[in-house]
């Protein structure tokens, strides 16, 4: 028998596998290989200690919990994606809507009095279009990843964000019939 053949049948009978009739020819040489002899001792004390070595078994819920750890930091990714898109939009439609009617020289009060620059608040209206579409994207990224598969809240800030276009357009229209009063 060679050492290799040896060293596997040693592991064989560790794991309680080994067929009495190699068991026979695997006596025989351990009794006249001193490296083989060795080393099967060795690896029958180490696997002793290893039986006797007490077991660590993970809690029962832990892999339940590890996962959910997983999901809930997904979530919160998409979340704050989201909210980031959200915020900005807020922002470049605030300042699309708002700073224009705040100074005098505003295009919606200049538009009534020269209908060339009709255009620049078809563009406005456009690209508020284009950016109301992209916060509706937002927005359902956060509600979908604040409840799932459920659309409540996504519904909810569908809502909001109609409420708030809505005061928007009115203040827009306000503002330019009172344009129109001062102008006529
Ligand atoms: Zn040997």
């Amino acid at each position: 028998m060679q050492c290799r053949e040896a060293s596997e049948l040693v592991s064989l009978r560790l794991d309680v596998a080994l067929p009495p009739t190699a068991e026979q020819s695997l006596q025989e040489h351990l009794g006249e290989c001193q490296g083989c002899h060795w080393e099967a001792d060795a690896l029958a004390r180490l696997d002793l200690l290893l039986s006797e070595a007490p077991r660590v078994s993970p809690a029962p819920q832990f892999a339940g919990r590890v996962m959910a750890r997983i999901h809930r930091r997904r979530r919160w990714m998409a979340v704050w994606r989201g909210g980031v898109v959200l915020v900005l939009g807020m922002i470049i439609m605030a300042a699309l809507c708002l700073v224009p009617l705040a100074h005098p020289a505003s295009p919606v009060a200049d538009v009534l009095n020269s209908p060339s620059l009709v255009s620049t608040l078809v563009g406005v209206l456009v690209r508020i279009a284009n950016l109301a579409a992209t916060l509706m994207g937002a927005a359902r990224l956060v509600g979908e990843a604040f409840v799932g598969s459920s659309g409540h809240l996504f519904l909810a800030g569908l809502m909001a964000l109609a409420a708030g276009l809505a005061l928007i357009w009115l203040r827009l229209v306000g503002r330019a019939s009172m344009a129109v009063g001062k102008t006529s």
